[in-house]
């Protein structure tokens, strides 16, 4: 059951006294300074430690999603490079990276997290000038967690045998990467350092539009001198992230995308014997109940939804809350929602940076059409958007029936459906009442009832009194169409190993 407010003549004073929507701080600029960084006009593809130019030479555009203006060219390869990285690759497997010790690649692993460490301001800018987001984020969050990845994973590189005892670990050969845009470097992190860790190389395709901080971690790879060919780096279309997974000398595929993507993925490789982790689409229930604190809720709530702009998998789109706090919850959210601050991606202060693109942002104003459409009440905070770049302001969609298109559809953006339940029952099968199964929040003070919630709903991750909170040692993966297989933890680092009684072939 839904609940729809009668319309008010003037929104209600919240605790502050101001009214809903309405901003009570102003905040000068504090942009962060960009004159230590360097963007090169133009990268090649990175292949054996070297870049080069694709063959036949062709480039694309990259943009900054915040002001619409070009930030570098980037090379577009052919087939016949995807041939090349995927040869260096296997070459450096077999001459030099199987055969290290495993203390000796851990050497390298933490040379390249500490080497992150010391760039972490340049990764963060470049970051944020090509992803949209806020730098408090790719400051506080991409860039640190990326690095935690390289040193988590390095620590396992030389106690495989006790992460599988009686499995006798080997590493599988080539691993070919896809990965999206909404975490660049993050998910870069997420898929090289186990890789790397197990013993394999890699051949590595960034979405088109975000390939930057990735070409800025070759050049750590060069720093951090890392045998050539054992980290390759290409640039192109999705065409050339499907040469590349179904390429006879990849034994392994871990790809992060859309669903309807992982789903061509799963077809072509079906069959093939190569190891493959997907990690899809997602629309997470955040449920919040009666007893909950209603402050921290608003608080997850918000990082649940509005964090990157929306623009994650595991992102809390779907709020449930019980019936008697909806009306206190609500007023108190709308407030919170005229506090964020949407703008400059490089200000310190933006809550809300740039949609990564104009074909995103026009899947997310598509998205919110219907809901209106469909008869859902929308509100967003009254707030100044950028002229030049692709803004969007916070949503929150009330009156929202689970037949609706917002309900259901993945909207990668910062747009929040909220729904009601009465019971615990009413709210699992309502939670569960969707193709997804990535992640899920549970807001409540009985621990009791965190438990039996758990364990009741389809979701990979379920966060208890918070959200979105990620760490290198715990696993992420989903159920349904949120793709299989898990990254993270000891259970990633398997994903990337030869395990003997596991019913694997070797190769
Ligand atoms: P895609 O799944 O198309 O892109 C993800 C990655 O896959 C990119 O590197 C992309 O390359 C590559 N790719 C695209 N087509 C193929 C293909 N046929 N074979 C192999 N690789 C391919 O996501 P979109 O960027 O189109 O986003 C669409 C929607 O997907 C979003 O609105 C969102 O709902 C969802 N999404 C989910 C993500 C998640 O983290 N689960 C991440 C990103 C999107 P290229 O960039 O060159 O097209």
């Amino acid at each position: 059951m839904t609940l729809t407010k009668k319309p008010e003549a003037r929104p209600a004073p919240n605790s502050w006294g101001l009214a809903t929507g309405e901003n009570p701080w102003e905040y000068a600029p504090a942009p962060e300074a960009t004159d230590h960084i360097r963007i090169e006009s133009e990268y090649g593809l990175f292949i054996g430690n070297e870049f080069a130019a694709s063959k036949p030479r062709k480039t694309f555009t990259v943009i900054n999603p915040a002001t619409e203006e070009a930030l570098a060219k980037v090379a577009h390869a052919s087939k016949a490079d995807v041939n090349r990285a995927v040869g260096a690759a296997r070459e450096a497997h077999r001459s030099t990276w199987s055969n290290l010790p495993g203390r000796e690649r851990a050497k390298y692993l933490y040379r390249i997290a500490r080497i992150m460490q010391e760039r972490a301001r340049e990764f963060a800018v470049v970051e944020s000038m090509n992803s949209g987001k806020p730098i408090k984020e790719s400051r506080d969050v991409d860039v640190p967690l990326a690095a935690a990845h390289f040193f988590y994973y390095a620590g396992w590189a030389d106690k495989l045998e006790y992460a599988f005892p009686n499995r006798d670990p080997r590493s599988l050969g080539v691993a070919a990467q896809v990965i999206p845009w909404n975490f660049p470097l993050l998910m870069l992190a997420w898929k090289i350092a186990p890789a790397l860790a197990a013993g394999n190389t890699v051949v590595l395709k960034p979405a088109s539009t975000t390939p930057l901080t990735a070409y800025l971690f070759a050049d750590v790879v060069r720093q951090a001198d890392l045998p050539p060919g054992v980290v390759n780096i290409i640039t192109g279309p999705g065409e050339i992230g499907m040469h590349l997974v179904t390429h006879p000398d990849v034994s392994k595929v871990a790809f992060t995308g859309s669903t309807a993507v992982g789903k061509m993925i799963a077809r072509a490789l079906a069959g093939s014997g190569k190891k493959v982790t997907l990690e899809l689409g997602g629309k997470a229930a955040n449920i919040v109940f009666d007893d909950a604190p209603l402050d921290q809720a608003i608080e997850g709530i918000v990082n649940g939804i509005y964090f990157n702009q929306g623009e994650v998998c595991c992102a809390g789109s779907r709020l449930f809350v019980q019936e008697s706090v909806y009306e206190p919850l609500i007023d108190k959210l709308k407030a919170r929602l005229g506090t964020l601050r949407v703008g400059d991606p490089l200000d310190k202060n933006t809550d809300v940076g740039a949609i990564n693109s104009a074909g995103q942002l026009a899947k997310v104003q598509e998205l919110v059409e219907s809901g209106i459409a469909e008869g859902a009440e929308i509100f967003q905070p009254d707030c100044d958007l950028p002229t030049r770049g692709f803004f969007f302001r916070p949503t929150l969609f009330t009156g929202v029936s689970m037949s609706h298109r917002i309900a259901q559809e993945e909207i990668f953006g910062p747009v929040l459906s909220v729904l009601t339940f009465r019971t615990p029952e009413e709210a699992i099968e309502k939670a569960n009442n969707t193709p997804y199964g990535l992640s899920a929040g549970v807001w409540t003070e009985k621990g009791s009832r965190i438990f039996k919630m758990v364990n009741a709903m389809r979701a990979g991750v379920v966060w208890a009194n918070t959200f979105n909170r990620f760490d290198p040692t715990s696993p992420f993966g989903g159920y349904k169409e949120s793709g299989y297989g898990r990254e993270g933890g000891i259970h990633g680092l398997g994903a990337y190993l030869d395990l003997a009684g596991n019913g694997t072939t070797r190769r």
